[in-house]
């Protein structure tokens, strides 16, 4: 059956529920379809509105997924419902477990060097069939090859990356030409969830769709990048209601 997608404000997410989305990667990882995944919140569509390069780092990914309760409630509001949400840190953690099923190989990169290290002890205690063919911090200059020369070497099926937006997204953008295959995905801060150093929200606050509430309260510095909401709902009103919103 062909994807259906649905566009916010310019971006086009893929109308999917989690179990379909993850069934379709493992497929990709399958056949070494080269990928690139990106899990998108209300502030990266709100960056992708305001930066046309961000845009074009975006443009590349093969699909864009509803990462948080503002995009599934936007699209109801446009009239094209997202069956859920299908956020990054879980969309992570189950393509993790086909990467260990599969006994497929894993690259990492991201987040600082204590916290990488502390995350690739939690995955080979917890996906000990991972072939983890390597790993870096995301503490480097931009011009350093050495990270794509090892993924061209060791060929790995998933790579995760996780140097924050907008950096991930640019980083991918920039070395998927080079390579010939992998499933390429941003994760945002999900390494320091894997290192124990951020704790996710409780089941609770996620059942109620609480958990960017939950993570502004335990980092209260994070409250800056939460002034993008509004400004997302005024716009996907103006989408509604003009047919565009895109400016
Ligand atoms: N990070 C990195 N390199 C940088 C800047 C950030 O590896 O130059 C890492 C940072 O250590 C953290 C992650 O990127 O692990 C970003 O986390 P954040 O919570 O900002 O992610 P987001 O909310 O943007 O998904």
């Amino acid at each position: 059956m062909a994807d259906k997608f649905v566009s916010i404000l310019g971006v086009s997410f893929i109308d999917t529920n989690m179990k379909d989305m993850v069934a379709r990667i493992e497929q990709r990882l399958l056949n070494h379809q080269k990928t690139f995944i990106v899990t998108a919140n209300p502030e990266i569509v709100m960056k992708v509105l305001q930066d046309s390069t961000y845009k074009q780092y975006i443009d590349k990914a093969n699909y864009v997924t509803a990462d948080g309760i503002g995009v599934v409630k936007a699209a109801q509001i446009l009239g094209n419902p997202l069956p859920e949400r299908v956020a990054g840190y879980d969309l992570m953690r189950n393509l993790l477990t086909v990467v260990n099923e599969k006994k497929l190989k894993l690259y990492m990169l991201g987040a600082t060097e204590e916290t990488i290290q502390k995350a690739v002890q939690t995955i080979k205690i917890e996906f000990p069939q991972i072939d983890l063919v390597g790993y870096h911090n995301g503490f480097f200059q931009w011009e350093d090859q050495a990270m794509i020369n090892e993924i061209l070497e060791k060929q790995p099926d998933l790579i995760l990356v996780a140097l924050g937006v907008p950096r991930q997204e640019k980083w991918i953008a920039e070395n998927i030409d080079t390579v010939e295959k992998g499933v390429f995905i941003g994760v945002g801060g999900s390494f320091d969830v894997l290192a124990g150093t951020v704790k996710r929200a409780p089941a609770f606050w996620q059942k109620l769709n609480l958990e960017w509430l939950y993570r502004l309260l335990k980092q209260p510095s994070r409250w800056r990048r939460m002034l993008a909401l509004p400004h997302f709902a005024l716009k996907v009103y103006e989408q509604k209601i003009t047919g565009n919103g895109k400016n």
